[in-house]
Order: structure tokens, then sequence, then C-alpha cells
């Protein structure tokens, strides 16, 4: 460090006597530039040191001194420049503000040698404190960061980057592949890198880099990740000083975006190998992915959200693509994004360039784990093949129910009309019995046609139920009578408490369960033997069982009695087509009961069902 005082060095002289300002300006210069207080504009430059009198002193305000007690040695160096004899006359305070005392008159050598040692003194002060502040500074990045000459030598770097400093040495070349450590550094894309892209070398090329990525393999699992910047330091002549670099470690970072990027590919091999179209949305109704199924379904929709699909998909409130449409705002999405699910809406897609769909419609909020909504997804499953048997199903119930029955209707009248006339003409014997074996035809046809209806309807659901509290009791006896004509009554005994409570059923669909049980039991057995017909509360139900003493039924036949169209082989073929039990079956579980048989071959069977107590 130079000895010599700056020729730049300014000295502030407050000194009241003219004399003694003269004589000091004099010694002081040409080595120093001397201020006076002449002006405030002198005043505003800064000078380095200041020389004092005891006047000027007891002229400075008490927070001038505060200051300069806090700032220190921040502060203007002040040399106060005193008689030896009044030394003592010193307040204490200010020798907190003083940095050095002279004796006056000042002999010149001295003063030259106490203002160059005072000036020295702070300004080395001032450099040690600058780099304290730089390491103390450097030291507190989170990020590692190295400081390069212009040759490529580390000037400085802080602890963080102690560890990495071999890999970002330009000369000799750093160690790449490392096999002493088992070290690998590879580019994004897992090839070796490559020296001449080490961020020093182009960094001190004049090249700025941001967020180039090196990855450190230490070994096949363990993989650390660093996002290195890198920029010359250049001065504002362009003049180039160096080169800085600095990293970060962004391993875990890298791993969540990794995992990220798993479970998207895994979501995506999920929906694509799903058959229905599934989509999925964002909050704001954004189509943010879709399975190939959906593409095809929806032609050439390029998903840009809901709307689109809006102006595809109509949700037809009837079966016919004519019939009423669904508002807008019940769209299974609009649902879904407001924390609905919806199952199962049929809906009619109308995309361009392909048929017309009948779609089934699903759509569920997507939620986080704390239950915020952050999209929907939607699942259209085309149920055009289901909607066409359905719409035929319901063609063929239409022939059944009415074409077929309305000839069938014109038989029986005439086969009626037939009947009287034979029986009024006293016909008897064959001709007798052949109209009356083609009247049993047409009433056996007609019980197979209302089966088919009936259970076809049963299927489709469309079956509303009107409940009332049922006495059993009255019920059967009132039924028994009325079909005095139709089943043999006096077989049947019935065996019903009179304290059993009410259940709760629809007066028709009871009637069909007991006219199907019943005539089953009276039916399949021998001519004359008893039916019972017992009711008995059980909990909140009420069980009610049919025993006949027929011919019974195999037990291999008994899981399957309930079934479409079942019928126990080699038993003695009655009118009916298998629908019977079928039918009892879908009214006793619509009702919320369950059925069920027990039956010996050779002693007869019982058919049980339950009903809820009203
Ligand atoms: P179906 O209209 O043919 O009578 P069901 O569904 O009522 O059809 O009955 C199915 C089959 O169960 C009948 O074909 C018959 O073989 C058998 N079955 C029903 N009830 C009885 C019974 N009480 N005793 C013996 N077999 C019966």
């Amino acid at each position: 460090m130079a000895d010599q005082p700056s020729p730049a060095s300014r000295i502030l002289l407050l000194v009241d006597h003219p004399g003694n300002r003269q004589r000091l300006a004099n010694a002081l210069a040409p080595q120093y530039a001397v201020v006076l207080p002449s002006s405030d504009a002198t005043l505003a430059e800064p000078v380095d040191c200041c020389l004092l009198d005891a006047p000027a002193l007891a002229r400075l305000t008490e927070r001038l001194l505060q200051r300069k007690a806090v700032e220190a040695p921040n502060f203007l160096p002040m040399i106060l420049l005193i008689p030896r004899e009044a030394v003592r006359l010193v307040p204490p305070a200010y020798w907190d503000v003083i940095d050095e005392v002279m004796s006056i008159p000042a002999e010149k050598p001295e003063l030259l040698q106490r203002v160059s040692s005072l000036l020295r003194i702070r300004r080395l002060t001032s450099e040690v404190r600058q780099k304290a502040a730089a390491d103390a500074t450097l030291a507190s990045l989170a990020e590692g960061l190295i400081i390069y000459d212009t040759t490529g030598h580390i000037l400085q770097n802080n602890h963080i980057a102690d560890a990495y400093l071999d890999y970002f040495r330009v000369t000799p070349h750093p160690p790449f592949l490392d096999r002493t450590r088992d070290l690998h550094i590879e580019t994004v894309d897992g090839s070796p890198f490559p020296p001449e892209a080490l961020p020093t070398v182009r960094a001190l090329a004049g090249e700025t880099i941001t967020g180039l990525v090196m990855a450190f393999r230490y070994d096949a699992s363990a993989t650390q990740w660093l996002s290195v910047n890198a920029a010359p330091i250049q001065l504002p002549s362009g003049e180039r000083m160096g080169a800085v670099v600095t990293f970060t470690d962004i391993t875990r970072r890298r791993q969540i975006e990794e995992e990220r990027e798993r479970l998207y590919a895994e979501l995506d091999s999920t929906i694509s190998a799903i058959a229905d179209g599934i989509l999925v949305f964002d909050t704001d109704g954004k189509v943010m992915r879709m399975n190939p199924t959906a593409r095809i379904l929806l032609g050439t929709h390029n998903g840009n959200g809901i709307e689109q699909l809006e102006e595809q998909i109509a949700f037809p409130l009837s079966t016919t693509p004519d019939g009423p449409t669904m508002p807008v705002h019940v769209l299974p999405v609009w649902q879904a994004l407001r924390g609905e699910t919806v199952h199962g809406l049929t809906g009619l897609l109308r995309a361009p360039n392909t048929r017309e769909t009948w779609l089934s419609i699903s759509a569920a909020p997507i939620r986080t784990t704390q239950g915020r909504i952050i999209g929907a997804i939607l699942s259209l499953t085309d149920v055009t093949v289901l909607h066409e048997l359905q719409q035929r199903q319901e063609d063929f119930l239409r022939i059944v129910s009415h074409d077929l029955r309305n000839p069938l209707t014109i038989i029986q009248g005439h086969i009626q009309l037939l009947s009287s006339r034979l029986a009024y003409a006293g016909v008897n014997g064959d001709m007798r019995s052949g109209v009356e074996a083609i009247q049993r035809s047409v009433k056996r046809m007609n019980a197979m046609i209302q089966d088919l209806v009936d259970a076809t309807r049963l299927e489709s659901g469309q079956f509303p139920l009107e409940l009332h509290a049922v006495d059993l009791r009255d019920y059967l006896q009132n039924l028994l009578s009325r079909t005095e004509m139709l089943i043999d009554y006096a077989r049947i005994t019935l065996e019903i408490p009179s304290d059993l409570p009410p259940v709760s059923a629809d007066y028709n669909r009871l009637e069909r369960i007991f006219i199907n049980l019943l005539s089953n039991a009276l039916k399949y057995s021998t001519p004359g033997t008893p039916v019972l017909v017992r009711a008995r509360r059980e909990g909140g139900m009420v069980r009610i069982a049919v025993t006949d003493e027929g011919p019974g039924i195999p037990p291999e036949d008994l899981p399957l009695l309930f079934q479409r169209y079942y019928r126990v082989k080699g038993a003695r073929m009655q009118e009916g087509i298998g629908l019977g039990l079928y039918i009892s079956r879908l009214l006793v579980e619509a009702h919320g009961g369950r059925v069920w048989v027990e039956s010996e071959v050779g002693k007869g069977s019982t058919f049980s069902f339950t009903l809820p107590v009203a």
C-alpha cells in the first residue's frame, strides 16, 4: 500500500483564527486540496478529513456528535487543533468524536504525517469492511457462486461451490468422468457433458447462459441435478474482467417433475386402454386430455372445451332425437365442476362426419386431497346398439300387445258366439269340445302375450308402484271370491292371523303375484289336493307362503326357477311360457321383498315371499 497521500484527498479547515487557518492551508498545499467553509457549494462536495479548532468544535451540534459516535469509523475523520494548555478544557463528550489531537501551532512535517496516516487508516478500514460485507453476501447465498478472472482462474467462491470447484475448472479439464468417485457428468438428455459446453468456458467467451442443466450421476441410482447460470464480467467500456458462474441444486425439483411425467404417462396409457371415451376438463371447462376413443367418437372435435361439446351432444329427454332436450346448465361436465356426480345420462351425439351416436354419459369432479375441485372427468359410452335394441324391443312390444291381440280378440268374440249358438242348438260331442279347445287356447295365448308384455315392461323399469297399506286377510278373501271362475277356489285354505299388520303393496301387482303362485300350485298338483296360504310377521316384513301337495321340483331346478323362460324339464306341460315366476320375482323385489322356494320331490312345494310392513 502506498504511503503517499492521494492528491485528490480533500481537507476541510474549520479554523476560526485567520492566521492559524492561513498557516495550515499553506502547510497542507499542494499535497491536499484545502476546502474552506466559505460557501455552501464547496461544503456539498465530500471531504476526506477535517481539521478543526476549539471554537469550531464548540459550534458542532449535538446531533452531529451523536451521528459521528454511531457511524464511526464511516464518518469524516477529525483532527482537533488546540493549544497544549487548553486540552484539559475539552469536555469529555467531544473525545468520542475526535480522531486525533494536535497542539498548535503545528509544525508542517508533523501535520502532513498525521493527516496522511489518518487517511491511510481510514482507507484500510473501509476496504476491510467492504471485503467482509462481500464475503457475508457470498456466504449467505443459497446458490453456489464462483468468480473467475479472464484466464479462467478461480478468484473467489462461496462455501456451497466448494464441493464443485473441480467440475467448474477450465484448466486442466474437469473430470467429467471421475472413476474414483464413480461419477459421470451428463447433459439433460443423458449424453456425456462436452468440455467445450462448460458454462465457465462459454461465459469467458462472452456468452450469457441461464438454466443449463448438468446431471451428476454418482451411480445408477443417485443423480444430482444442477441448474447453472453463467455470465461474463464486463466493464461499461466492454472490457472483459472474467466470468461469474452460479448454480442451484434442482434434484428435488427434477424428482417431482419426473414423478409428474411418470404419472401423466401412466394416466395417458390408462385412459388410452379404456374402451369408453374419456375427457378430462379443467375448472374453466377446457379439455385437458382425451383418449383415442373420445377422438373417434367426437370426429373432428379438437378439444377446445365444453362449448364445443355442447354443440355436438344433445340430451333428448325422450328416447327419440326429436324429443325435448335438457337445458345446457345441467350438462354433466358443469354438474361435475359444481361437485356433483352424474351416472349414465343418455345423450345423442351429432359429431361432424360421423353417424348419430347414442351415448351413456357419466361425469365426476376431480378433487385434491383437501377436497378442492380442480377439474372434471367425463366418460362417453357408445350405447347406439343398445339403444337400437331397446327401440326394437319397444316395436316388438307394440306389435305383440296390439297387433297380435287384435285378431285374438276377434277370434275370442266369434268363438264365444259360436259356443253359445252350439249350446242353444243342443250340439254336443266333438264339435262342442273342439270349440271349447279353441276357447282355452285363445285364453292361453292371451295369457302368454300378457306375460311377454309384462316381463318386457318390468325389465325396462316402466312400472311405477302405487303403494297402499293392504290388509292381507281382506285382500285375499276378496281376491279369491273375485277370481272364483278362474281358479279352483275350494282347494285353497287361508291361514292368516287376525293381528297381522298391513303390508305396503300395489293392489294390482300383488294380485299378479298371488294369481301366479296360486295358479301354479293348483295346476302343477293333482286335482283335489289342498293348497295352503299362510302369512306371519317376521321383523319389519310379512312372510307369505303358498304350499301345495304337488309333485315337487327337483333340487337342480330350484335355483333357476325364477329366471326368465325357465321351465322344469319333463314336468307336466301346462299353459305358460316360463315367465310367471320371473314376473313374480321382479314384482316382489320392486316392493323391497324377496321370493324363494322350498320343495321336495313327491311331497310338494312351498313358494314364499316377503313384503314390507306398511
Ligand atoms: P309357467 O308359466 O310355465 O308356469 P312359471 O315361471 O310360473 O312358468 O313356472 C316355471 C316352472 O316352474 C314351471 O314350468 C313348472 O315346471 C315349475 N313350477 C312352478 N310352480 C310349481 C309348483 N307349484 N309345483 C311344481 N312345479 C312348479
